[in-house]
């Protein structure tokens, strides 16, 4: 599933990001093209006009200067004085021959209605519009014609410049963009790749977690239910039994639900659907509530109890008053069941400058550095405390997440002389 999704995610993520990079790459492209097409009409109008001042102001035009003309710049130019053309012979051999683009250049500016057998009238020099002209090969030429007025009479000219549309460096630039575009696609997919698997990492754990939280909620879940169909069969059979299989029957019972209320209170975390009833929280009453709940408790194990609270009250806390007895009932408990009978717990307090800690000390079998970080992880028990049966693992890591809730921390430290010491701290109020 999370597998489908990975593909899925780098699959679109590399599209999206591949065509926008193909768009970027197809515009660049355009724009080289057009700004190659601007210069070479640029290029073009300045011959123009360099051809233009030639015949104004020189009276030879030399043949060698044509031809450099013609052959660096790709022109066909063809010359008129007062009527009689050059002999020029032209130097640029052109894919379409000379007569042809004349004659298409001739119609078009006798639509137009210009002559260039006379000399100018109204004004120094006539020029056609400036045109785009195809030959016979796929090839294409700007092309002009002007008539220019000198003292003695007038010249005129044809003028024709190869349009460069797919020459080699185009081509290469062309093809460098592809390949450019290419391994950009190439180095997205590999980022992306990255970047899904890190993202999607939580959630992979996530899913671990929750897959190991489902087995071993129906491992614990399993054992009460096969003692009670044991005792349910047994008492069937034999009639004898009946009060111990009824009283085993309801302890496994009491077992399973208090089991499936805890896995419905952390499901609950999980879904982000506790919700919190906060008030202001007197700090002495409610040790003195987790006191007095669990007093009966210890005195089963002969276990002392013992609540130490300063003279003067202490700070309220702002918080869930149920919640946070549930937090201090836990940790008691816990002492209570972590410790040899006869043997003593304290309830304390201690004001900080911005917090209150409470804390849980007993002097029972205490908890291994290795082990402190993870008794708060689901159904983790130390190696000595898994054979009692009544227990799941689960108490740490509910208390974890409501002290959480409350902007709180939790930490375990050793008690002085044996056993463990909760510390739980949250923030104060008064
Ligand atoms: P549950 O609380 O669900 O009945 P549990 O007590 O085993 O079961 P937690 O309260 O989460 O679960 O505690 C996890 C483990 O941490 C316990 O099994 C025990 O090994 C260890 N532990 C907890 N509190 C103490 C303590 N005060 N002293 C020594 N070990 C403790
Ligand atoms: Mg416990």
């Amino acid at each position: 599933m999370l597998q489908h999704l990975r593909k899925h995610l780098i699959r679109i993520y590399t599209i999206i990001a591949g065509i926008i990079l193909t768009v970027v790459f197809i515009i660049t492209a355009l724009f080289l093209n057009y700004q190659n097409s601007r210069s070479q009409y640029e290029q073009f109008t300045n011959h123009v006009f360099m051809i233009q001042n030639k015949l104004q102001n020189d009276n030879i035009i030399s043949d060698s200067w044509l031809s450099n003309l013609e052959v660096t710049n790709h022109l066909i130019i063809w010359i008129n004085d007062n009527g009689n053309p050059l002999f020029f012979p032209g130097m640029f051999v052109s894919k379409t021959s000379r007569s042809v683009l004349m004659d298409k250049m001739s119609a078009l500016i006798e639509k137009e209605g210009i002559s260039l057998s006379s000399r100018p009238v109204s004004a120094d020099s006539i020029q056609s519009d400036i045109y785009i002209i195809k030959g016979d090969h796929r090839d294409k030429y700007y092309g002009t014609a002007m008539s220019i007025a000198t003292n003695g009479g007038y010249r005129s000219f044809f003028l024709f410049q190869q349009i460069d549309t797919n020459s080699k460096d185009m081509f290469k630039q062309r093809i460098t963009l592809v390949l450019i575009n290419i391994l950009g696609i190439f180095a997205l997919f590999l980022l992306i790749r990255k970047l899904v698997d890190r993202s999607l990492q939580p959630v992979k754990e996530n899913q671990q977690r929750q897959t190991q939280f489902i087995a071993a909620a129906s491992h614990e879940l399993r054992s009460p239910l096969a003692v009670i169909r044991t005792n349910n069969s047994l008492h069937k059979e034999n009639l004898n039994e009946y009060e111990n299989c009824e009283r085993i029957i309801e302890t496994e019972c009491k077992r399973m639900s208090r089991l499936i209320n805890d896995l419905l209170l952390l499901a609950s975390g999980d879904a982000n659907t506790w919700s919190l009833q906060k008030s202001e929280v007197n700090t002495d009453t409610l040790l003195l509530d987790s006191y007095e709940s669990t007093i009966s408790l210890a005195k089963k194990k002969e276990i002392r109890i013992i609540l130490k609270l300063p003279d003067e009250s202490l700070p309220t806390i702002e918080g869930d008053y149920e919640r946070l007895l549930q937090i201090l009932t836990i940790l008691i408990d816990n002492a209570i069941s972590y410790s040899e009978i006869g043997s003593s717990i304290e309830l304390s307090a201690k004001i900080e400058k911005k917090t209150l800690s409470l804390y849980v000390i007993d002097h029972g079998i205490g908890i291994l550095d290795e082990d402190k970080k993870r008794v708060f992880e689901r159904f983790y028990r130390v190696e000595k405390s898994r054979k009692d049966k009544s227990h799941f693992g689960l108490g740490l890591s509910i208390a974890k997440e409501l002290v959480t809730l409350h902007h709180g921390t939790i930490k375990i430290v050793d008690t002085i002389g044996g056993g463990s010491t909760f510390v739980v701290t949250l923030p104060r109020q008064s």
